[in-house]
């Protein structure tokens, strides 16, 4: 019989629309706590200035993508932003840390979630510790405020982003847990909250 204090290792992916700060969220509780890991994924995008491979992205040319999606090395892949980059869930990111009790949590996109639920369906390490979280904008006028504000992107840009946000606003019913961005400490605290509360779940403690 399993034992109620066994450490689970999770894997916690945020997705959801532009705008929820879903990126710092996820810096925020691994620079918070040592028990959680940041996965880092690959891309085919350019590093920005101050990016470094392997420690933000594993940056890839386009070759070196389609050799390791021949390898069947990625969990997921997808084209994200009007397909101009690709980017991948390796699973040596995850399979190892997973099995080593290591706790994972990640920003993808939402075709990588929906991957990833795909493929947790004949994976049961997966489907054991999978958690998926969908952080909802308040609206889509925030959104485009908060995109304002951050004065990154020109109309054009900003118009395409709130496009895409309202196709993916629908699928928040798709997730384990949906919450409401609200302030970066409410945001925080809440995606802490289902982290720890996830650890105790006895389904999984029990599988
Ligand atoms: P950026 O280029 O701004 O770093 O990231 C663009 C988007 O790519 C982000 O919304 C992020 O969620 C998504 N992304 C990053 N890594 C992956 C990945 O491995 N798979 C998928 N499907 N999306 C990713």
């Amino acid at each position: 019989m399993s034992s109620p204090d066994k450490n689970l290792a999770l894997l916690i992916i945020l997705a959801g629309p532009t705008g929820t700060g879903k990126s710092t969220l996820c810096d925020g509780i691994t620079g918070k706590h040592a028990g959680i890991q940041r996965v880092i994924t690959s891309t085919t995008r350019a590093p920005r200035e101050g990016e470094v491979n392997g420690e933000h992205y594993y940056f890839f040319s386009q070759e070196e993508f389609d050799q390791k999606i021949e390898e069947g090395a990625f969990y997921e892949y997808a084209e994200v932003h009007q397909a101009q980059h690709r980017y991948g869930t390796l699973k040596s990111e995850i399979q190892g840390k997973l099995a080593a009790d290591q706790d994972l949590i990640m920003n993808i996109d939402v075709q990588g979630v929906a991957s990833f639920q795909r493929a947790a369906e004949n994976d049961p390490l997966l489907k054991q510790r999978l958690v998926t979280v969908f952080l909802m904008p308040p609206s889509l006028e925030e959104i485009e405020r908060r995109l304002v504000e951050r004065g990154k992107e020109d109309r054009s840009a900003i118009d395409q982003r709130l496009a895409t946000a309202s196709k993916e606003m629908p699928l928040w019913n798709t997730y384990d847990f949906c919450l409401v961005s609200g302030t970066r400490e409410e945001d925080f605290s809440k995606v802490e909250s289902i982290w720890m509360a996830e650890k105790l779940r006895v389904a999984r403690l029990d599988g």
